[in-house]
């Protein structure tokens, strides 16, 4: 199958093929090697950045180069990149049916205006001799004008029409693979895009869900402090009201006992003055026994230390009174990197392509060599 793609080359005019082959070439730098391998193709050749500086002025496209030649001024409706001239209507029809020029194609000015300026700036021809470049040598791998033939392949065998050798550009595997890439490329630049808005749109969901649990929080520390400020108010007043309590309850048997000292004092005043001695020698020994027991009851709140002051202070717990060092910060706030889930497209086994056209230029076969032959001789003729 492969030998006979050769077989399927027949010599047609095919005027923007050349260009084609450039224009591929200016996609994408990275298939450089490919497209070596697949059309074997020198490409130093190529007289990129010479176009249309003749002279050293640019072509204008929109007008028409020969009637422009011919000092009249008139639009351009077509571009032969063979002839590498804009021309008016009139002189396309001209072009379309001169001898000469009758197999060249052209494409319309809004067509050729599309093509990137890289592409406008290619011409086809030798740049050793301005001449246009038709033939292909395989053996030095190099694109040649006539002149180049005669004067460096002339014992070369293997010269091949440009035309056939770049005829199938457009549909080769380089060209489709091209195509096929710079989609998945641009698929995968899409989903790339749509992945970092989401993940955009994520973490601002995520900061804002953040906030507020920050928020709410900062709310329950608020309330547990609340409530622990509550049961420490609540210990103190009860502590307050217990040690109260227990003060009122001496203090009301000291004014018990005060006054029943008062009465005693009374007593005792009233018998030194009017009781006659016997009756206070009777009355002397339960009064020293209530005076005793007065004397008991102080010795007795003495030793209990009844006495002492209640002194209430507040002891802060340690973590509360070294808040700042207990709780130095919130929180942190940590970022992750998780796998985004994307898929990114990879055309596998880019290396595994057909070779169409390359194993049919390498043919050894009698026929593809006999045919390059002819053609040399032909055009040796
Ligand atoms: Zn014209
Ligand atoms: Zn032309
Ligand atoms: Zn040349
Ligand atoms: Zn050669």
């Amino acid at each position: 199958m492969q030998n006979s793609s050769l077989h399927q080359i027949r010599p047609r005019q095919h005027t923007s093929a050349s260009t084609l082959v450039t224009i591929i070439k200016m996609i994408c730098s990275q298939y450089r090697t490919n497209l070596h391998k697949e059309f074997s193709i020198d490409w130093t050749n190529c007289n990129i950045g010479t176009a249309h500086q003749d002279n050293g002025m640019e072509t204008n496209l929109t007008i028409c180069d020969i009637c422009d030649f011919r000092q009249i001024t008139k639009p351009s409706v077509v571009w032969c990149s063979e002839c590498d001239e804009g021309l008016c209507r009139e002189c396309t029809e001209h072009h379309r049916i001169s001898k000469a020029t009758r197999g060249h194609s052209t494409i319309s000015i809004d067509g050729y205006k599309k093509l990137p300026p890289t592409i406008l700036e290619i011409t086809q021809t030798c740049k050793d001799h301005n001449e246009k470049i038709q033939i292909y040598c395989y053996k030095h791998d190099s694109l040649c004008c006539k002149k180049c033939v005669v004067e460096n392949h002339n014992v070369c065998k293997e010269l091949f029409d440009i035309n056939d050798v770049v005829k199938d550009v457009k549909s080769s595997n380089t060209f489709l693979d091209i195509e096929q890439t710079l989609a998945e490329i641009s698929e995968n630049f899409k989903r790339i895009r749509k992945d970092r808005e989401e993940n955009l749109t994520a973490i601002k969901e995520t900061r804002e869900k953040i906030e507020s649990e920050i928020k709410m929080t900062k709310l329950k520390i608020v309330s547990y402090l609340d409530k622990l400020q509550e049961e420490i108010l609540k210990e103190l007043s009860k502590t307050e009201k217990l040690e109260s309590k227990q003060i009122h309850k001496l203090l009301t048997a000291v004014q018990q006992a005060e006054k029943d000292v008062t009465e005693y004092q009374n007593n005792i005043a009233n018998i030194k003055q009017h009781a006659s001695d016997l009756q206070t020698f009777i009355a002397l020994n339960q009064i020293k026994h209530d005076v005793d027991e007065k004397d008991k009851f102080i010795q007795t709140l003495v030793n209990n230390k009844d006495l002492n002051h209640a002194v209430l202070s507040l002891k802060i717990s340690y973590n509360v009174k070294n808040i700042k060092t207990s709780i130095p910060t919130f929180g942190i706030i940590v970022v992750e990197s998780k796998s985004s889930g994307i898929t990114i497209a990879r055309r596998k086994n880019q290396q595994a392509q057909t070779m169409v056209m390359v194993p049919a230029l390498r043919s050894s076969d009698f026929e593809s060599t006999k045919r390059a032959r002819d053609y040399h001789d032909c055009k040796q003729s």
